[in-house]
């Protein structure tokens, strides 16, 4: 059985994590180590446990607390090159696993696979992490487009915690310069609501049984708009798992990602 964590989400920090088989690989960490340590203990994940953490780039509220996590944990980052060339200055006790978009890497029980996409950060990756009982997560925030690579990606997954930032008219009437409205809602800032509605309701299949909304913008969204947009097109297409919408500052109880049913356990692998 995989758990998900989700220790936080949003403009002021991001951090996951997956456990399988009694390891660890935490999917961002972007709190500082302190408070990284803090909610993982909150919410019953054991450090101890992680054997890696994957970065999907390099900004602040993906990474912040990577290298002091990586060094405490004596544990390697798994990114993509660019990503750790942007980190290497702050990381030279750590070692980097390269997350190549060619084949994929693995550690402990998981492999993991990734797809750049696009958002103003160095070599930004999203991530599918599979189990070896076949459950699996895949991560996508800082979406400026949900691109083709991403769908790919994306499909076939047994949970997926997904990018819904704001809501359109919040963004609209938000008080953001026009500037920086065109620059969250253009090709390398952030997914809405109704792009996550629509992108999930394309990905979904009869194995889908978690999907997470994360990165919620505080000023241009809430829980209950992301809910309200994204829940009903999920029952539309015939959603029979649980939604979860991750918050900035209390992790959520960990997560039981199932697997998949039989019939479909032959379609994710
Ligand atoms: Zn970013
Ligand atoms: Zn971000």
């Amino acid at each position: 059985m995989m758990r998900l964590f989700v220790l936080g989400s949003g403009s002021r920090g991001n951090c996951f994590a997956v456990e399988s088989d009694g390891v660890a690989l935490l999917l961002d960490a972007g709190f500082s180590a302190r408070e990284i340590e803090r909610r993982a203990e909150a919410a019953g994940l054991e450090l101890a446990r992680v054997a890696g953490i994957a970065l999907t780039h390099e900004h602040g509220d993906h990474a912040t607390g990577a290298p002091r996590l990586a060094r405490r944990l004596g544990v390697p980052v798994l990114t993509a090159p660019g990503t750790w060339d942007r980190l290497a200055p702050r990381m030279r006790q750590a070692t980097l696993r390269g997350i190549g978009l060619q084949a994929s890497l693995e550690l402990g029980p998981f492999r993991v696979r990734a797809c750049p996409t696009s958002h103003d950060a160095a070599e930004p990756l999203a991530l599918a992490i599979r189990a070896g009982d076949g459950a699996s997560v895949g991560v996508a925030y800082d979406l400026g487009r949900p691109t083709a690579a991403v769908r790919y990606l994306l499909r076939d997954l047994t949970a997926l915690v997904l990018e819904a930032n704001y809501d359109e008219v919040a963004l609209r009437t938000s008080g953001y310069p026009p500037v920086v409205q065109r620059r969250i809602a253009g090709s390398g800032g952030h997914l809405s609501n109704r792009a996550a509605a629509d992108l999930l309701a394309e990905l979904h299949h009869p194995g889908l049984s978690v999907v997470v909304l994360a990165h919620l913008s505080q000023r241009c969204n809430t829980a209950d708009d992301a809910r309200a947009t994204v829940g009903p097109a999920l029952r539309r297409v015939g959603f029979g798992g649980t939604l979860h919408v991750a918050a900035q500052d209390t992790p959520l109880a960990p997560i039981e990602v199932a697997m998949p049913a039989r019939g479909q356990l032959q379609l994710a692998l």
